[in-house]
């Protein structure tokens, strides 16, 4: 059985999940939050590069769907010219969703993948999904108490995480 919090891959930014390296990986679907995973959270829009990477999906047959935790209007106008199946107010780590936007873009769990910039919203959530999880840093952190305290929480599984990484090279 998997570690709840252990993230299967990381990478530094979204783009370095390439559609090769996807695809290689055996992703046929990736579940995307917005916040610090894609966009920090003061840009409603996504950038020109966050664009031509879904184009990159989309031509490698990899299906794209986004499930957040903020509000209708960030995401709805976020997704307005993406157009992908959305969620918000998602309520991760709890699964219902995912599992919402993985039907409606026809996905399964073992080609499923999930990238998020959170460990006990993202991570958790992918697992409780019964799919695998990408974590990348936050874009832009917050600095107020409680997302420090969740970073100080983070810090051993990531430390655990690479000890993981070096002992299979
Ligand atoms: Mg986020």
């Amino acid at each position: 059985m998997k570690f709840t919090f252990m993230p299967d891959f990381r990478f530094d930014t979204f783009d370095q999940a390439s559609a090769e390296f996807l695809t290689s990986i055996g992703v046929k679907s990736i579940i995307l939050d917005v916040d610090n995973t894609l966009e920090p959270y003061e840009n409603p829009l996504p950038t020109p590069k966050v664009i031509a990477w879904f184009d990159t999906l989309a031509t490698h047959g990899i299906k794209a769907a986004i499930v957040s935790n903020n509000d209708a209007e960030r995401i709805d106008l976020f997704n307005k010219d993406i157009g992908l199946v959305a969620y918000s107010k998602a309520g991760k780590p709890f699964k219902k969703n995912i599992l919402r936007a993985m039907a409606d873009i026809g996905a399964d769990a073992e080609s499923t993948v999930l990238m998020g910039d959170q460990i006990f919203t993202d991570v958790w959530a992918a697992h409780n999904a019964g799919i695998r999880a990408i974590l990348v840093p936050p874009i832009k952190d917050k600095r107020d108490l409680l997302t420090r305290f969740k970073r100080l929480l983070e810090r051993p599984i990531l430390k655990k995480y690479e000890r993981k990484r070096l002992n299979k090279q």
